[in-house]
């Protein structure tokens, strides 16, 4: 069976979003683990956070994601933002352990002109300071649509970053339909050329979880504006390709659409159906 699910707002509690996640007939989700601008976590409650572990092992889910702020920059060009990135990142991480075993993505970072080479240097040694070999928690760097300085576009970027890392049994990749798209990867006529290149370049086995979305601009844009499914220049036929396809479909995949809670229930009926 697919797995599949879709953002979900953090703001009732974690026990709340399983529930709401049963609701939409989703058997995994993402969440933000903080306001995205802002950097202040709530008050972590661990008796609900043990009411979702329980509700995700009864009812079979697939990892669920964690996101963080997408402000983080882990390569900014100050220090200051760099640490700051740091011990978010790192406090985030010590309270996903009361959710053991789940995905915490986070989005590798900008290099705001120091250069590629510099990104990925910073954005390794920050993971350096903050994995542990005793955390449950996967991290996952996304697949990005190289918009502005951001780094993550290309695969060999991230292997560069996967390679200097000295956890790599805790870290994974997440890619985003969207933004492979957008970065000029032709997912939408050559699936397997991609996941090809995906495997010689990163390994499959690295691929750990995806967000699915369709893109409002054509392949190569450079983007990163999120499209409904089918409504957007990949499009439905190219999506049910990326659920069906045998290197990708046991994985979960996640929605962050522009949409409503209805309109997410419709789409993971939707791709439900067209797994089939
Ligand atoms: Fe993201
Ligand atoms: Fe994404
Ligand atoms: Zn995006």
């Amino acid at each position: 069976m697919l797995h599949i699910g879709c953002h979900l707002s953090s703001s009732k509690g974690f026990a709340a979003m399983g529930r709401q996640a049963l609701e939409l007939g989703a058997d995994t989700f993402q969440f933000f683990t903080r306001n995205p601008r802002g950097s202040r976590a709530k008050e972590l409650d661990p008796a609900d956070a043990a009411a979702l572990t329980s509700l995700l092992a009864e009812h079979r889910f697939a990892p669920i994601i964690a996101h963080a702020p997408y402000t983080l920059n882990l390569c900014g060009a100050e220090e200051k933002n760099r640490l700051f990135a740091r011990e978010t990142m790192a406090d985030d991480l010590r309270r996903m352990e009361h959710i053991p075993g789940q995905y915490y993505n986070f989005h590798p970072g900008s290099h705001v002109g120091q250069g590629i080479e510099a990104g990925i240097t910073y954005i390794a040694q920050g993971l350096n300071a903050i994995l542990s070999p005793h955390q449950s928690t996967t991290v996952l760097l996304e697949t990005m649509a190289g918009k502005g300085s951001e780094v993550g576009g290309r695969f060999e970027e991230l292997r560069e970053i996967l390679d200097r890392v000295e956890h790599p049994e805790k870290t994974g990749i997440c890619l985003d339909t969207c933004h492979v798209s957008d970065s000029g990867y032709d997912i939408i006529t050559d699936l397997d050329g991609v996941l090809t290149e995906f495997d010689r370049i990163i390994g499959l086995d690295r691929l750990k979880a995806l967000h699915l979305n369709d893109s409002k601009h054509p392949a190569g844009a450079r983007k990163d504006r999120h499209a409904r499914i089918g409504e957007g220049a990949i499009g439905l036929e190219a999506l049910t390709r990326v659920v069906r396809h045998p290197a990708l479909k046991h994985l979960p995949f996640c929605l962050e659409t522009p949409n409503e809670l209805p309109g997410y229930a419709a789409e993971i009926a939707l791709m439900r159906a067209q797994a089939e």
